[in-house]
């Protein structure tokens, strides 16, 4: 079972993803955490790839499918994943047909979850993070009860590099400019299931439950 997760950055992919993985028991791999965590842990990735997700770019085809494959190589994705973030453009989605082909395995469905240009502004414009205990917190929404300080811990929140709001906009264009596409490649499938991503979590997530449900495609 391989389902893909599309939608914006600041869609609520991620935690839409994680809890639908949980549901299933299937791994979940993102490929903005991998990177993420090898440009943390300084492993040879990680400074291959650190000035493009800082500058809110797309890391080359190359590096990103290689990982990806590797990835669902390991033993733990045998019987399919989740992923989120992947396939970001045309190529790669061609590159995971491909292998997956080779398996006889295909990709069942594709999530995408809509949200508003100017709703994800906010989310993603107005988030801050704290370094020390990871607590986020937004601007609008989940403000601190001291601008700039973590609730929790005292420690001065930080924006994410590449939540910073010009680069926020870069992401959102390079979506629209490449990631957009995916939207017909997989319709041409007949693959897309597209979710309305406006309102709490609980309920987008029961949305996404019922449209997976609703095509026999969990009992399967
Ligand atoms: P995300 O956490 O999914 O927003 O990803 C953060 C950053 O990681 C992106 O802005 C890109 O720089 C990089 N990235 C993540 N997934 C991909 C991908 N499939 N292709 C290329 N770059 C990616």
């Amino acid at each position: 079972m391989y389902i893909i997760f599309l939608g914006v950055p600041g869609a609520g992919k991620g935690t839409q993803a994680t809890e639908v993985a949980e549901k299933l028991k299937l791994v979940y791999i993102a490929t903005g955490d991998l990177f993420r965590q090898a440009i943390g842990g300084e492993t040879e990735l990680g400074m291959r790839v650190k000035s493009y997700v800082e500058a809110g770019k797309l890391v080359p085809d190359e590096i990103t499918i290689k990982m990806v494959l590797d990835r669902l190589s390991a033993p733990d994705a045998g019987r399919g994943a989740i992923l989120d973030g992947f396939p970001r453009s045309i190529k790669q989605a061609e590159a995971l047909d491909e292998a997956l082909g080779k398996e006889s395995k295909a990709i069942d469905k594709v999530i995408l979850i809509k949200v508003s240009e100017e709703e994800l502004l906010k989310r993603l414009g107005g988030r801050w993070t704290c370094p020390s205990c990871q607590t986020l917190y937004h601007e609008v929404s989940s403000p601190p009860k001291v601008w700039g300080k973590c609730d929790r811990c005292g420690a001065r929140l930080y924006q994410r590099r590449d939540d910073a709001p010009q680069i926020v906009k870069r992401r959102l264009r390079v979506y629209f400019a490449q990631t957009a596409a995916l939207i017909d490649y997989y319709e041409k499938q007949g693959k897309l299931i597209e979710v309305d991503g406006k309102g709490e979590v609980a309920e987008v997530s029961e949305r996404i439950t019922q449209a997976l449900t609703q095509g026999e495609f969990v009992a399967r």
